[in-house]
């Protein structure tokens, strides 16, 4: 069916932590944006994500001033990767669109995107054509991030890309059926496939608020992209520890030879902490990944569910 002129009902998925400063202003936004179109009905579900400012008091009053908004209330802070999905879990709309509420992903994009899934793409990907909004330090360790992990890992994850897309309702209906409960949300999206294509936005100021993603916290969130998606990180010590090992050879080759040649030799002592310090460095690294992943196949092991809600508040009309 020609998909140019059926109505459409796009699932926002919007998780909020600590927005009040944020959620009205987003709330009117997107009403105002879509107040016109007569094809295209928003459904908003908003997850709190363990709030412990007046967040959901706020959510609640929208909701009672008939506005139609789902309020899915978590029992903690899980982290914004859980509150996605239990969100893309309970969207119900053709097209779901997960966006951050300080209007960071500027909505209007989303007219761009719904014009590309109709052309019959089931993934559009907003690509930032600026990261101004973010500080140096972020821009360039995020640089980092996607070179390590799309050397190492597969599929690729595009860069400048955020989680802020449009995707059908198979496509979210394949990112339910995923088991993991440690979730990379970007990793996984790019994971189930299906045809993509890009639209491109500036990448906005937040509106109000703080950013709740601290140096500490993305760098964690990186280790947990990379360590999802490739266990190459496991596999280099193979390598390394051959090579440790050949060099190890050549030099023990080396010492008895001269020995042989020119007698015993006493001084050492410089090579050989050298060599202890070098070796039990490398051990330790090693052992360290080993823990990494051990790590994340224990929690794994669990099968703790990926959030707790507390309450689901339906929409009134
Ligand atoms: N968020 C969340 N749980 C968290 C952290 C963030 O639900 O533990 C939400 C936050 O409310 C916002 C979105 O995730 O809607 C993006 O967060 P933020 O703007 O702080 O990240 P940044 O844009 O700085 O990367
Ligand atoms: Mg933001």
């Amino acid at each position: 069916m020609d998909k140019k002129d059926i109505s459409l009902n796009i699932s926002l998925v919007v998780p909020v932590f600590n927005e009040s400063d944020t959620v009205g202003v987003f709330i009117d936004k997107i009403e105002d944006l879509f107040k016109s179109e007569t094809l295209i009905s928003i459904e908003f579900i908003f997850v709190n994500d363990g709030s412990t400012d007046n967040t959901l008091e706020q959510l609640l009053e929208y909701q009672k001033g008939k506005h139609h908004l789902k309020i899915i209330d978590l029992s903690r802070n899980f982290g914004k990767e859980a509150a996605l999905t239990a969100g893309l879990q309970a969207a119900t709309g053709d097209v779901i669109v997960p966006i951050d509420v300080d209007l960071q992903d500027p909505p209007e994009v989303i007219f761009d995107m719904v014009a590309k899934w109709r052309e019959g793409y089931e993934v559009v990907l907003g690509r930032r054509v600026n990261r101004d909004s973010d500080s140096w330090a972020k821009r360039s360790s995020a640089n980092w991030f996607y070179r390590i992990h799309n050397k190492i890992s597969d599929p690729k994850l595009p860069e400048n890309v955020g989680d802020f897309r449009l995707m059908g309702r198979k496509v979210v209906e394949a990112l339910n059926k995923l088991p993991e409960s440690r979730r990379f949300m970007k990793g996984l999206f790019a994971w189930v496939g299906f045809r993509t294509d890009h639209v491109e936005y500036a990448r906005a100021e937040r509106v109000a608020g703080e950013t709740k993603f601290s140096g500490w916290r993305l760098w964690n969130f990186a280790l947990e992209g990379i360590t999802s998606f490739s266990t190459d990180p496991l596999r280099i010590w193979t390598y390394l520890g051959v090579l440790v090992s050949l060099c190890s050879f050549v030099f023990a080759v080396i010492i008895v030879l001269k020995v042989l040649l020119l007698g015993t030799d006493v001084p050492g002592y410089a090579s050989l902490m050298v060599a202890i310090t070098f070796l039990g460095g490398l051990q330790l690294i090693g052992i360290g990944v080993l823990g990494e992943y051990l790590g994340r196949a224990y929690i794994e092991s669990k099968r703790r569910p990926i959030f707790l809600v507390r309450h689901v508040y339906e929409p009134e009309i």
